[in-house]
């Protein structure tokens, strides 16, 4: 059932949860499949609805850095102190030493959580309503597209959650970018909203991508990953999408191109990197709902600007 997110769908939305049910609510970067992260059945729940391998650990969300102080306790650090002055309530997550109390499968058995206070105001008051942590993958199956519309989640997931909360688009509309904070210097292990221009200003040093040990420290980054059901390609150049784009349609296949700023294609999402991330995964839901053999992407620059759009069409892409 999908609810307005509204001072009443929150109030109910809040109550599933403390009863120990799901509930999909929008967060500033895609929907979230919540569950009370302290119940070990409403976490195994979140993995069987969402098809997810039990290895790939969860973000647990809570309402403040208070909160987030409390729950890691001794291992909350300066790294941690200074990333979450600057940029929570936002879209950054922080591994740290796991705090006591979470349901084993939240960590997927590790000693390390990943963390993080949602700035949108809807998570936000659901989080404060409940009072609890809350783990909140995205809401799609494994594998599959975010969700950055209720619809979208709705579509995926539908009957096999207890409620939808409808509160719009997501403004960031990827999700949130991943920092180690237990590594010295501390390690970027997924891009997103949070961009690395800004980390750097708040780290200065910082080390970037899973590193050597890489299954490990952030066991969910395997290659493919938030992928249309459509086979996705992408590419380098405008001049080799042209290329693909004729050589499908002389097979007779259909297809369309997708890029960014002023290069030419079929679907052309924005030419700068914050606005291009809030349209790509709608763009992504909306091309895969055509029916179309080939969707044919052109990555943006190889800039540390582009890297959160670059990984999720890298990912989409994986084979
Ligand atoms: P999401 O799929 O957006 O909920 O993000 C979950 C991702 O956060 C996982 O796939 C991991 O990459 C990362 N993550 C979650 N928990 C941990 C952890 N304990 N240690 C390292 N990375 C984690
Ligand atoms: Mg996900």
């Amino acid at each position: 059932m999908i609810v307005a997110a509204d001072e009443h769908g929150i109030a109910r939305a809040a109550r599933v949860l403390a009863d120990g049910g799901l509930v999909v609510f929008p967060t500033e970067t895609v929907y979230g499949l919540g569950g009370l992260a302290h119940d070990p059945d409403a976490v195994a729940r979140i993995y069987s609805v969402k098809g997810r391998p039990s290895s790939n650990p969860l973000i647990v969300h809570v309402a403040g850095v208070a909160e987030a102080r409390s729950l890691v306790g001794d291992g909350w650090n300066p790294v941690a102190e200074a990333l979450a002055g600057a940029f929570w309530p936002g879209p950054l997550t922080l591994v740290l030493p796991r705090g006591p109390g979470l349901a084993d499968a939240v960590t997927a058995g590790g000693p390390t959580m990943a963390l993080r206070v949602p700035a949108h105001p809807v998570a936000r008051e659901l989080l404060r309503a409940c009072g609890k942590p809350v783990v909140a993958p995205s809401a799609n199956s494994s594998g599959r597209l975010s969700p950055t519309l209720a619809c979208h989640a709705w579509e995926d997931l539908g009957g096999r959650v207890d409620l939808i909360l409808d509160g719009g688009a997501c403004l960031a509309g990827v999700e949130s970018t991943v920092v180690d904070a237990t590594t010295r210097p501390a390690r970027l292990l997924r891009p997103g909203p949070v961009s690395p221009m800004k980390l750097e200003e708040v780290l200065g040093r910082f080390a970037v991508g899973p590193g050597s040990e890489a299954v490990a420290r952030s066991p969910g980054l395997e290659t493919r990953h938030y992928a249309p059901r459509t086979k996705l390609v992408a590419v380098a150049t405008a001049e080799a999408a042209v290329s693909m784009a004729r050589e499908a349609r002389a097979e007779g296949r259909k297809m369309a191109t997708l890029a960014f700023g002023a290069t030419p294609a079929d679907m052309i999402l924005p030419g700068t990197p914050a606005e291009a991330e809030r349209a790509l995964f709608a763009a992504l839901h909306r091309l895969d709902s055509l029916g179309l053999d080939l969707i044919v992407a052109v990555f943006p620059p190889d800039e540390p600007r582009w890297w959160a759009v670059r990984d999720r069409l890298a990912r989409a892409s994986a084979s």
